[in-house]
């Protein structure tokens, strides 16, 4: 068939707009067999096929020109089959707009290629927009080219429904989590600057303007006080200047129009900044608990409301309007693509801070919230999502710390302390299994003879970068993570191996008892009666050469496991001390019902003593301090005095009746090595 024969055939199709509306199925076959008398029977009943067919289709030839359409394809484009013939395919389905979709589109004309696809967004004469998916295949050994083109407009709106489902809180109905995280990682992406993957701008706070709801009015639910709320505010922003100070130092470029809020210059509104504010609310968990979850909704809702306020009016962006998140929880954040500086941040955090003030009124009660804000603002370049996010949740983690209800600007100084805590975190178990570990003693002397009866074993770290590390830098660490367990168990097991040596080596001495730490994790976590008996049985020390340190807050309400662990290890004939004491609210009378034997007097009580250095003794501690050795005896108890420094503190100590002391006088603590030497000193026969 050649092209004029094409093209007749395309022309034949009667151009009767009423005719068309009316026509039947038997009709259109009546008809286009009318048209082609000459065809086989099978090459009609192949036309039949395509002109009743309800997948919308057209002939083109080869420069993409529509030979004959079917009745689908003039209905889905809304102009009737019979307007087709003769119109570029291209021109009617937005062919043309783009390049690739063009040449795409002629390759598949060509028989370049087998099948061409695309979808496009098409306009419908009767107003609405359609989502068409267009196939361009050659028909094989023939000049024309097969159109069809189906309707995915539902199957598109299912898909954005579900998208936005998935990107959005139910709660609040604000972006969530999903959706934070991909507009962030798109606005730290300055390689595509301005074309986030974005469809549209309905992410953009304003869209999400109706969480917020009204409720009744009631009963006062009070979290936080709006003065103290306003005082922390204020405070907060006077110390924001002294980190502002600091902010260079986090590698970050200070960018075009930083903290004059006028934009870079450029016009196109872009700074090379961002920031976020990174919000918690404080006592949330109090209002989910006391007034059930659906109040808990409700006040999230709420406040997802007062802060989409707050961003609408901190400025709009290019993208229309900071996005606010529901992260999970009571955590929110507002990101603000484009920042101007600190400053900008500062004034958004504030605003949150004096828009959460007013009071809630849900379901007939008013609730008060506060929250705490974590405050970062960097250039963009260098940084990274996770490294954002962290800083973000660390600085909010110092407004709590800090006392809540205020904002905090992310400081780097502050943040490279929290670094070596976590580098010193990450590296203590390791350090544990590799015993990067020794122990010191520190003798614990008899104050009426100046005789030493003990040791005490101190732990230090030999850490690899740091140096020697004190137990004040890492048993805290150690505690929190749990690695104190293994490390109290080495500690343990080491402290008794060397007293029993010193035992072996002098054997005419009198042998020395060693008095180890003992963290209440260990009590709680580990076996520790367990422990300490395999340890003796292996060592061979006898348990009256063992002491452990406790603290008050690990003895203290002490019932069940630790009590059992305690008497248990008594029994054995493991003595007990109380460290530190008087540094908690111990009651002495409880204690003695204890079985503890000895009280450690915490260094403070001591400190008041040093009167030989020109320092006024004061009296009420050492009539606190005699009072309470006298106690301490009548209920049983022996004293042992820390942070002895002076011979006038020993002297008084010897005079009120302290059993032993411990301290710089006496000794630093030292290697055990300088232990056997003490030892050799005292030993009647010198070994
Ligand atoms: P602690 O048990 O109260 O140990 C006494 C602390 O006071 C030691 O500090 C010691 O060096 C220090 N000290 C001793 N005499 C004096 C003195 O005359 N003046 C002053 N100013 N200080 C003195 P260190 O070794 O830094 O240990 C600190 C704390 O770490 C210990 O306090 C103890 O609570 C904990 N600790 C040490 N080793 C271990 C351990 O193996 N396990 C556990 N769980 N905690 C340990
Ligand atoms: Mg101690
Ligand atoms: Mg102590």
């Amino acid at each position: 068939m050649d092209r004029t024969e094409r093209q007749t055939m395309g022309r034949a199709v009667p151009d009767d707009d009423t005719e068309r509306h009316d026509r039947t199925t038997a009709e259109q076959t009546d008809r286009t067999e009318q048209r082609a008398p000459h065809e086989s029977g099978e090459a009609r009943d192949y036309r039949a096929a395509f002109h009743i067919s309800r997948l919308a289709m057209a002939l083109l030839d080869r420069e993409g020109t529509v030979l004959d359409a079917n009745d689908a394809l003039g209905e889905l484009l809304g102009t009737g089959a019979d307007a087709l013939p003769d119109q570029a395919a291209a021109d009617l389905l937005d062919l043309a707009s783009d390049t690739r979709t063009w040449h795409a589109y002629h390759e598949a004309l060509d028989s370049l290629r087998a099948r061409f696809r695309c979808t496009r967004r098409l306009k419908h004469p009767d107003g609405r927009t359609l989502w068409a998916e267009v196939t361009v295949a050659p028909v094989p050994d023939t000049d024309r080219v097969l159109l069809s083109v189906t309707d995915i407009s539902d199957r598109r709106e299912l898909q954005a429904r579900l998208r936005h489902l998935q990107q959005h809180d139910p709660v609040t109905r604000l972006p969530n989590r999903t959706l934070f995280f991909e507009r962030l990682a798109a606005a730290l992406d300055s390689s595509a600057p301005g074309d986030g993957p974005f469809e549209g701008g309905t992410y953009g706070s304003r869209t999400y303007a109706t969480g917020a709801a009204a409720y009744g009015t009631g009963i006062a639910y009070g979290v936080a006080s709006a003065a103290g709320a306003a005082a922390a505010a204020a405070s907060a922003a006077s110390s924001s200047y002294r980190a502002r100070g600091h902010d260079r130092a986090s590698g970050g470029v200070t960018g075009p129009g930083r903290g004059n809020g006028r934009g870079n210059g450029r016009g196109d509104g872009r700074t090379g900044r961002i920031g976020l504010c990174y919000l918690d609310l404080d006592g949330f968990k109090a209002v989910n608990d006391t007034l059930g979850h659906r109040t808990g909704d409700q006040l999230l809702a709420a406040v997802a409301g007062r802060l989409t306020e707050c961003a609408d009016h901190g400025g709009y962006t290019r993208s229309g309007g900071h996005l606010v998140a529901r992260l999970g929880g009571d955590e929110f954040a507002i990101l603000v693509e484009d920042s101007t500086g600190t400053e900008q941040l500062a004034d958004l955090a504030r605003s949150v801070l004096a828009a959460l003030q007013r009071p809630f009124d849900l379901a007939g009660q008013r609730l008060s919230v506060s929250a705490s804000i974590g405050v970062v603002e960097r250039a963009v370049e260098g940084t990274t999502p996770t490294g954002l996010m962290q800083a973000a949740d660390t600085t909010l983690y110092w407004a709590k710390a800090d006392g809540k209800a205020r904002w905090t600007l992310f400081d780097p100084e502050r943040n490279a302390h929290r670094m070596t805590r976590q580098a010193l975190t990450s590296a203590l178990r390791p350090a544990v299994e590799r015993e990067e570990f020794v122990l010191q003693y520190q003798p614990l002397v008899g104050m009426a003879d100046g005789i030493v009866r003990g040791v005490e074993a101190l732990v230090r770290w030999n850490h690899p970068q740091f140096g020697t590390l004190s137990p004040n830098r890492f048993i805290g660490i150690a505690e929190e993570d749990g690695s104190i367990v293994q490390l109290g168990g080495w500690v343990l097991r080491t402290a008794c191996r060397q007293a029993r040596r010193w035992q072996l080596d002098h054997p005419g001495a009198q042998p020395l008892f060693v008095s180890v730490n003992v963290a209440v994790r260990q009590v709680w976590d580990s076996d520790l009666v367990g422990d300490v008996a395999g340890i003796l049985a292996e060592t061979g020390l006898s348990p009256h050469l063992l002491q452990l340190e406790l603290t008050e807050s690990a003895v203290m309400g002490s019932a069940g496991r630790p009590l059992q662990a305690l008497q248990a290890l008594s029994d054995m004939g493991v003595r007990i001390a109380i460290d530190d004491f008087g540094t908690g609210y111990s009651n002495l009378a409880y204690l003695s019902r204890l079985p503890v034997s000895v009280l450690k007097l915490d260094g403070s009580f001591v400190r008041g003593f040093r009167y030989d250095e020109g320092v006024h003794p004061s009296p009420a501690d050492e009539t606190i301090v005699e009072a309470l050795i006298q106690l301490a005896h009548r209920l049983g108890l022996t004293v042992t005095a820390e942070c002895v420094e002076t011979s006038g503190q020993a002297a008084r100590l010897q005079r009120i009746g302290c059993d032993t002391g411990q301290g710089w006088l006496f000794s630093r603590p030292v290697a055990p090595e300088r232990i056997a030497e003490i030892i050799a000193a005292v030993s009647p026969n010198g070994v």
